[in-house]
């Protein structure tokens, strides 16, 4: 999500007035670290990028991460340390960002996607296993919207696993490990609306010592770290993240903590604002001990209420909403490509029908989200009046 909607429909409000999607918290701390970046003269291959890959994974208690230039660079070499190739088959989730799928596909490989559990929206254990054949290389859970999705009960599949954590730093499982800090290969991605930004960028958190040298070399032309740059010893591409945006990180990196509890702030003011609206669903509550990481704010619009119309009405009205996320096997690219077709995974497509994401970011005062319910409120008893 950017943090601008269509023009047109921003008109009636002035531009101080709109509450946006999203909005990162940028201060002198993170143009302190780019300036001396940009002072120094290395803006790549510099010291920044260990720094920050070091201060990550501590972060997340795993022995290694290595930084990336996307979320969707980091699914794609995970996807490969893991062994996947031509003809190989993925189980993963169709409610996700497209990237989680288009990953696979770079490999030759086959997205096979299975249903979600209604009140997490990620994929379950046993929908994983009944999807599992001979040719499954890897299991790719997806933790959407920060909330964990029982990677414990995936493990015993027995199956390699790379998680796609993209949306969920600062969440925690119910044993207490933060997701992203149990060995697998996990992503992170830090576009601009993530909880941590770097403008553009990615990490993979992993414990494999292998895996993180081949995902290290291939994230720069296939070079291993000890040879001249002159003879590169496989195939690997460039995706690496610059100094600049690993000082950014590091920045970023500091100030989390205050981050994540900003919007879990936010997150609990919007349940009580939003709480008395009718047919209303709310982000499922945390149940048995495991964490959110807050990074959207998403909910079902009552049922038989147009959404398109709902937003427009939104943005009409100066608040900016979006709807979030739609169900992957149901783009074109992916119909076309495979055949999908309505109805062949009902949970999620009732889901991505209904989802609207509301502005959310940690600067967001108790004033702005009011006025959002407010707003919602009073869009939806037109609408229903009508
Ligand atoms: C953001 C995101 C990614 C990575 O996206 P990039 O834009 O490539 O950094 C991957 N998966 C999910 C679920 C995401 O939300």
């Amino acid at each position: 999500m950017s943090g601008r909607g269509e023009a047109g429909a921003e008109a009636a409000a002035t531009a101080e007035d709109v509450v946006p999607l999203a909005q990162p918290v940028l201060g002198p701390e993170e143009e302190a670290l780019v300036l001396e970046v940009l002072r120094s003269g290395q803006l790549s291959l510099g010291p920044r990028v260990r720094a920050f890959e070091e201060a990550f994974a501590a972060r997340l208690g795993v022995p290694y991460a290595s930084a990336v230039s996307s979320g969707t660079a980091a699914l794609h070499l995970s996807l490969r340390a893991a062994g996947v190739t031509d003809g190989d088959e993925v189980v993963t989730s169709p409610f996700s960002f497209v990237a989680t799928a288009n990953a696979v596909l770079f490999e030759r490989a086959r997205p096979v996607f299975v249903d979600v559990d209604p009140v997490t929206f990620n994929v379950t254990a046993d929908a994983m296993a009944a999807a599992v054949t001979e040719r499954t290389r890897a299991l790719l859970p997806v933790h959407i919207f920060g909330y964990p999705a029982d990677i414990a009960a995936i493990e015993r599949l027995g199956l390699p696993i790379v998680e796609d954590a993209a949306q969920a730093l600062g969440a925690v499982h119910a044993d207490g490990v933060p997701v992203g800090g149990r060995g697998h290969p996990a992503i992170f991605g830090f576009y601009a609306n993530k909880q941590l930004t770097t403008g553009e960028g990615g990490m993979i958190t992993l414990s494999d010592p292998d895996a993180k040298q081949r995902i290290d070399s291939e994230r720069n032309q296939g070079r291993a770290p000890d040879m001249d740059w002159l003879d590169h010893d496989r195939l690997g591409f460039n995706y690496r993240l610059s100094d600049v945006a690993s000082a950014l990180g590091l920045a970023q990196l500091r100030r989390l903590d205050g981050m994540l509890a900003d919007r879990a702030r936010v997150a609990s003011r919007y349940r009580e604002a939003l709480g008395g609206i009718e047919g209303l669903e709310l982000p499922c509550e945390d149940a048995g001990g495991d964490r959110r990481g807050w990074f959207v704010f998403v909910v079902q619009l009552p049922r038989g209420v147009d959404r398109d119309e709902t937003i427009r009405a939104l943005a009409q009205r100066g608040v900016q909403s979006k709807p979030y996320l739609p169900a992957i096997h149901l783009m074109s690219f992916y119909r076309e490509r495979f055949g999908h077709r309505e109805g062949e995974f009902p949970v999620c497509e009732a889901i991505a029908a209904r989802s609207v994401a509301l502005p959310f970011f940690p600067a967001m005062s108790d004033g702005q989200v009011e006025r959002v319910a407010r707003e919602l409120g009073g869009v939806l008893s037109v609408r229903r009046a009508a």
